[in-house]
């Protein structure tokens, strides 16, 4: 259709010779110059990708519905869920608020979630991403320090949140960060000591003002700030911030919280219903701050709750019911090849025994099932047969002849 002809620019009248090339049209022609102008025009008046996401009330999905939703992706954890489903609900309501003089401002709410590594905290606030369709990024507190350190700057947080939304600032400035291991910007000892603690006490103070709601300058490409670079102002008070941290040794903190308050006529029968085996349930603000939070943080994070520890039946459960769980992703893998991929029920519990018996969690049931299925991914591809049933023999044999194992046990 388009072709280049020696006549003028219907918009910028040049000659065809003084232009690059000209595309025609049925009364007209526009030259590439100002084609090009043409699109940028179109391209700031349309909506930007990523900020379709709309509020409306009606839409907003309830917390009922919200926790029906990670109940396909996420086994268990079911007080994490009502506490995230109905903290992210008020979150999207409280930015549908019209703020009138008179009106009860609603605060942000923040949330923490404290437990193991492996139980499913990035998952849960990746799931939550998903169903509300608002740019998500994770970001670690473990690589932040302050200003002028080692490291990379706070506001690198929100370099990835910017990125997820293609550079949308008004999509990003609605969406989702998780901030991973939380705990490790714990305050490193309790007198405050000479040498500063830079990545601790510092990185605390400085998450401050993105957790309260600011307009942050962030650099486009992460890493450092420096003088020479354009900066993107954001404002922070309407991003959720999901922070996560297995605090380990907290349930210490725990422990002597609940037996020095445990004192006088009711305390046998407190003590009795005491779960020992899950103290981090029994949390606290107070808990955070004796681990090493500075109290303006723990404010900032008013939402907390707590993670169980994945049991045997919490990781058989994993193998097969998340609407994307793995072995549903290893069927799929050989379905593409048109081969029909079945187990006994027994090796589910083998690898799971596995799992438990190298304290792999959750995350080692993929690096199992990946071993067992190595051979039979390599090799069945260019082979006749379609079909593969493994059996436990079958994994046993595999498993044990894999490097997971190996490693596993010379550690
Ligand atoms: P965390 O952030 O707590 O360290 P993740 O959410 O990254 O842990 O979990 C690691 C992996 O383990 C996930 O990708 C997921 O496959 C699996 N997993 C962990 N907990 C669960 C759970 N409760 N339900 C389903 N899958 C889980």
């Amino acid at each position: 259709m388009a072709k280049t002809t020696g006549d003028t620019c219907t918009f910028c009248g040049r000659n065809g010779r003084d232009v690059g090339f000209l595309i025609n049209g049925i009364s007209g022609a526009i030259c590439d110059d100002c084609a090009q102008q043409a699109y940028e025009i179109v391209k700031e008046q349309q909506p930007a990708k990523g900020s379709s996401f709309s509020l409306n009330q009606k839409d907003l999905p309830k917390p009922e519905d919200i926790k029906k939703f990670l109940d396909q992706y996420v086994i268990g954890q079911d007080d994490a869920k009502r506490y995230l489903s109905v903290s992210v609900y008020n979150h999207y309501k409280r930015l549908l608020q019209k703020v009138t003089t008179d009106d009860v401002e609603i605060e942000k709410s923040n949330i923490i979630m404290v437990g193991a590594t492996g139980t499913g905290k990035t998952l849960l606030a990746r799931t939550i991403a998903k169903l509300l369709h608002v740019p998500f990024s994770i970001a670690d507190a473990t690589v932040l320090t302050e200003a002028g350190y080692v490291g990379e700057d706070i506001e690198s947080i929100l370099t990835r949140l910017l990125q997820a939304a293609d550079y949308d600032v008004e999509a990003a400035q609605r969406g989702i960060v998780f901030i991973d291991e939380l705990d490790k910007i714990a305050r490193k000892s309790d007198n405050p000591s000479i040498t500063r603690d830079v990545s601790g006490e510092g990185v605390q103070q400085g998450l401050l003002k993105l957790l309260e709601g600011s307009i942050v300058n962030v650099p486009p490409q992460g890493g450092r700030k420096h003088p020479d670079q354009k900066m993107i102002a954001v404002d922070t008070k309407n991003i959720l911030f999901i922070c996560g941290g297995a605090f380990d040794g907290i349930e210490k903190k725990i422990a002597q919280r609940l037996n020095t308050r445990v004192v006088g006529y009711s305390a046998t029968k407190e003590k009795a219903s005491v779960d020992r085996n899950n103290l981090l349930k029994y949390i606290t603000p107070t808990d955070l701050k004796s681990f090493g939070l500075i109290p303006e943080i723990i404010g900032r994070l008013p939402i907390l709750t707590y993670l169980n520890p994945l049991d045997r039946d919490t990781l058989r459960n994993i193998l097969t019911e998340p609407k994307n769980s793995i072995i549903k992703q290893y069927k799929k893998l050989f379905e593409m090849d048109g081969i029909s991929l079945t187990f006994d029920e027994e090796v589910y519990g083998y690898i799971v025994d596995k799992a438990m018996a190298f304290k792999l969690g959750a995350r080692g049931l993929r690096s199992i099932v990946e071993a067992i299925m190595m051979d039979a991914m390599y090799c069945m591809p260019s082979k006749d047969k379609k079909e593969l049933h493994v059996t436990v023999e079958y994994a046993k044999n595999k498993f044990e002849k894999s490097d997971v194992n190996r490693l596993q046990i010379a550690s």
